[in-house]
């Protein structure tokens, strides 16, 4: 059944795995619908992957490194990544019309946000690996040493929902580009953009069963049989904090290596002395972009309190601006959330919240009744949240700002790392050492100052406390899917000496 998929000619006529080279069914023979958000439309029925999937996709990648992949250079391998950008530049309207329908995130913000930075992640990787260099050493005696990276050989990748394209080539591209072969598991909740990939990296010469998708479910099913998985090497996590605590006692019997991004809970943090215009428009953008569906959204608003008034005003101005709609209408800034399910979730958190002490829905809170069809939810700020709320201390994961006041920096910092999140935030000073005093106290993998979201491919990303383990982007991500070997080589000269 392709029911909507026909306008997509990079997807296969089934959406099955793509292991070996070829998009094949589930071993069983079980499928699961896939459901567009907006407006909640089945959206083809997707392979359903097991364990004896999984086995087949890690077989399969074993035989690619067997193979020429196997002895493959870092430049060869670095005009495949770039090519592969070249090609997702070329299909970008496709891919971005493809994220949008399986989404739900506004088409202009998959165009330039999703599908550009996909590219932008294999022409990054191409340049940084074809440029590596190996340490070297002539030890006192004689003895040259070498230090080398090889490939770890076949690594697992595991993807959420939020950033579907952009997260998996986040960990292929490095995967690839350190010559690893690789068994990719998406998000069961978007599918499809990974499958419309697969003939872009065949078209770019990539070999087959170099990447292997196993489509499905996580707990008890694909995901869990790939971690648990002899024959993967490493596995490379986005996901939930409970997801990743799950992953890392499966792994262990299989000691693989772990990297995890997990979830955050950042803040956007806001000093009199900060252009409060500038930041409250950060702030909004922080809060709601991607319908706050995002790792480092700025899902807290700390202001000080004598710029509260002003401050938290400029911000419910710039959230009544964001247009909220048809995720494909140009016009449109927020799109639905992922599903029903989630918007549900979502709601709970608000209505629970809405009855707490103190606590006041400044604007949203509610469907949209204009958009009864779909998952949409509408932009939603609460003031008056005590720090021990649920509303504070987990992960909401939607378009729901929470604002609290402060004092001092110290009670900033206090607010600020009173979560067990640690992944970002965002200061607001015009005070330079005021700006690295709170980034230097900051518990976060990522401080940005007087800005939000800026990323740059060669900086270490990760999260600090229950936000993740290890780092990942630039150098880190190669060195995370590289292993390393010492050769030492004996010179003439020193054998002749023993
Ligand atoms: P999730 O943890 O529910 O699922 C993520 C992936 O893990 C999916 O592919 C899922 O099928 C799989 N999975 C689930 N249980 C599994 C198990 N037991 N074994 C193996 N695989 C399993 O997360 P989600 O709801 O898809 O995504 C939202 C979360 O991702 C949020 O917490 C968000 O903060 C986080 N996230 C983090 C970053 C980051 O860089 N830190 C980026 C994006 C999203």
């Amino acid at each position: 059944m392709r029911n909507g998929l026909d306008q997509f000619p990079l997807l296969p006529q089934q959406l099955d795995h793509y292991i070996g080279g070829r998009f094949v069914p589930s071993q069983s023979g079980e499928r699961f619908a896939n459901v567009a958000p907006a407006p909640d439309q089945a959206f083809g029925d997707v392979a359903l992957g097991a364990a004896a999937d999984v086995d087949a996709a890690v077989a399969a990648a074993h035989e690619a490194m067997a193979g020429p992949w196997g002895r493959s250079t870092a430049a060869e391998r670095a005009r495949i990544l770039r090519k592969v950008g070249d090609l997702i530049v070329e299909h970008g309207e496709e891919l971005a019309r493809l994220e949008t329908t399986d989404t739900g995130k506004p088409m202009a913000e998959s165009l330039t946000g999703d599908i550009a930075r996909a590219a932008a992640n294999f022409r990054f990787y191409s340049e940084l690996s074809a440029h590596q260099s190996a340490a070297s050493y002539v030890g006192e005696d004689g003895t040259h040493h070498v230090s080398r990276r090889e490939p770890l050989g076949v690594v697992g990748l595991i993807t959420p929902w939020n950033l579907p394209l952009y997260l998996a080539t986040w960990k292929l591209a490095p995967a690839l580009a350190q010559g690893n072969a690789v068994v990719l598991k998406p998000a069961e909740l978007t599918p499809l953009s990974v499958l419309a990939l697969m003939p872009l990296l065949a078209a770019a010469g990539l070999p087959k069963g170099v990447v292997n998708i196993v489509q499905g479910l996580g707990a008890e099913s694909a995901g869990e049989a790939l971690v648990q998985h002899t024959g993967v090497s490493a596995i490379s996590f986005t996901g939930e904090t409970g997801t990743g605590e799950h992953i890392m006692r499966a792994a262990a019997p299989t000691l693989k290596k772990l990297s995890f991004e997990l979830g955050g809970k950042g803040a956007s943090v806001i000093f009199a002395d900060a252009d409060i215009e500038h930041a409250a428009f950060q702030a909004a953008r922080a809060a709601f972009r991607n319908q706050g569906q995002v790792c480092l959204a700025g899902s807290r608003l700390l202001v000080q309190r004598s710029v509260y008034a002003e401050a938290v005003a400029r911000v419910l101005d710039a959230t009544m601006k964001i247009k909220l709609g048809d995720p494909l209408a140009e016009q449109t800034t927020m799109g639905s959330l992922i599903s029903r399910e989630h918007r549900q979730k979502v709601m709970g958190y608000v209505d629970a919240g809405r009855r707490e002490p103190g606590v006041e829905v400044l604007c949203g809170g509610r469907v949209p009744p204009s958009l009864p069809i779909g998952a949409f939810y509408e932009p939603t700020i609460l003031s008056g949240v005590r720090q021990e709320s649920r509303l504070i201390q987990e992960e909401i994961f939607g378009p729901v700002l929470t604002v609290q006041a402060f004092d001092n920096e110290d009670e900033a910092l206090a607010l600020l790392n009173g979560t067990k999140f640690g992944l970002s935030c965002s200061i607001y000073t015009q005070d330079i050492d005021r700006a690295q005093r709170m980034a230097s106290r900051a518990r976060m993998g990522l401080v940005w100052i007087n800005t939000w979201f800026v990323r740059d491919l060669h900086t270490a990303f990760g999260g600090m406390k229950r936000s993740g383990l290890g780092r990942e982007g630039g150098q880190y991500s190669l060195d995370f899917f590289s292993d390393f070997k010492t050769i030492s080589t004996a010179v003439a000269a020193h054998k002749r000496s023993l």
